[in-house]
């Protein structure tokens, strides 16, 4: 295996389990090096620091283990044991919820690594070549932990992958017929890891979509950047008079006119193919509840300023639009938005339009999620409930 030597002023974080290495940290020369390969971290007198997948990047080395272990089969299945047990006890698989997410990369101790579950299909997105050629322990160690209740494992990271490794997106064990049904507290979703957008569904969503569901009865609700109608089924399972559901994507409109026809919720529906801030200037004025959940303004570090004007002017313009007394469900999935920057973002967005508002609630990414308490990083979801009047 090859060693990986850390400057002695860069081991302190890994000392502290911070699941990275930047490529600043590095001494010796990795040229040889292959993304993806299995490396040993030492410091400059040889001690083992940790063990992880390479990659030529700024982040090179992403740690999988701190102690000298083996990375293998066995040591996948305890990982996806481990993740598989904390959605258990966490009721997530059950008579009413099939979809949950089973590992969440850093949170779960396997960086670079998503799966997500829909009634006995794990869909794995590799985020590092390391975890892309991992796929065969991964494979095993799944079937494994899910047993008889498992029916396929789709892999989907041509997507995720640097353009430069060419992943094949397919079925690497069993096979399901897409779209897929599954439910999530109660309520049936068409899922499509083929065509969809990332696995198919936003599955971190599912708690705020429960509170918004407790307070939809008799409301009128204007649900932007819906994707498959995760908020909009759950405000017309719980008694919203009307729901419009828009998005900028044609095919994420009839995702989620497929889900609304899958539950018989059509009645009280409406779709709307369009631009969120164009829709926003000539919408009704009477909606009782607005929700923004726009995809990551900023991916990067050096898009942060302009993300923020973005959710300012989104924001700003939802709380002008609603009328006296309202609500705003809004969100930021990007990382490098902070909660607080996002919070202020909100309270300049406020401001901007002279109206009375309130904080109500705060929300965040639920708990099969995880944030690793050594990798704050894995933090990104993060809602505000707007009262406006
Ligand atoms: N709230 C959704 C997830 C939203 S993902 C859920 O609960 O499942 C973000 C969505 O925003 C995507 O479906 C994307 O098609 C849509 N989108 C991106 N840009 C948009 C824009 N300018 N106006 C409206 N929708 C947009």
């Amino acid at each position: 295996m090859k060693t990986l030597q850390i400057y002695n002023k860069k081991t302190d974080s890994i000392k502290r389990k911070h699941p990275w290495i930047f490529s600043g940290a590095i001494s010796s020369d990795v040229s040889d090096f292959e993304n993806g390969d299995l490396v040993k971290a030492v410091d400059v007198k040889g001690n083992f620091l940790a063990i992880g997948h390479f990659q030529h990047a700024t982040i090179s080395l992403r740690i999988l283990a701190f102690e000298e272990i083996e990375i293998d089969e066995f040591f996948f299945k305890n990982k996806l044991n481990e993740a598989f047990h904390l959605r258990k006890s966490l009721h997530l698989l059950h008579s009413n919820n099939n979809i949950f997410r089973l590992v969440h990369g850093e949170g779960d101790g396997l960086p670079g690594l998503i799966i997500d579950y829909y009634n006995g299909v794990a869909v794995v997105q590799c985020h590092s070549i390391g975890m892309y050629k991992s796929l065969d322990l991964i494979n095993k160690a799944l079937q494994n932990i899910l047993g008889k209740d498992l029916k396929a494992i789709y892999s989907k990271s041509a997507d995720t992958l640097p353009n430069k490794h060419i992943a094949l997106d397919q079925y690497i064990f069993g096979n399901c017929e897409t779209p897929h049904i599954a439910l999530e507290n109660g309520i049936k979703f068409n899922i499509d890891w083929i065509n969809g957008q990332k696995t198919g569904f936003f599955i971190d969503q599912r708690e705020n979509r429960k509170i918004l569901g407790m307070i939809s009865e008799g409301k009128k609700i204007l649900n932007t950047f819906c994707y498959s109608g995760g908020f909009s089924l759950y405000a017309l399972q719980n008694g919203a008079i009307s729901v419009h559901s828009l998005d900028s994507s044609k095919k994420a409109i009839e995702l989620t006119e497929q889900n609304v026809n899958l539950n018989g919720f059509q009645e009280k529906h409406e779709c709307i193919v369009a631009d969120a801030m164009e829709q926003m200037k000539t919408a009704e004025k009477d909606y009782d509840i607005i929700i923004l959940d726009p995809p990551a303004f900023a991916k990067h570090r050096d898009k942060k300023h302009k993300a923020v004007q973005g959710y300012k002017r989104l924001n700003a313009m939802a709380i002008n639009n609603i009328k006296p007394g309202g609500l705003i469900f809004t969100f930021s999935c990007s990382q490098v938005i902070d909660k607080n920057l996002f919070t202020n973002t909100i309270i300049a967005a406020a401001i901007e339009t002279q109206r009375s508002v309130r904080i109500i609630g705060q929300l965040h990414q639920p708990a099969d999620h995880p944030i690793s308490a050594y990798h704050p990083e894995g933090e990104y979801l993060k809602g505000l409930i707007l009262e406006v009047n």
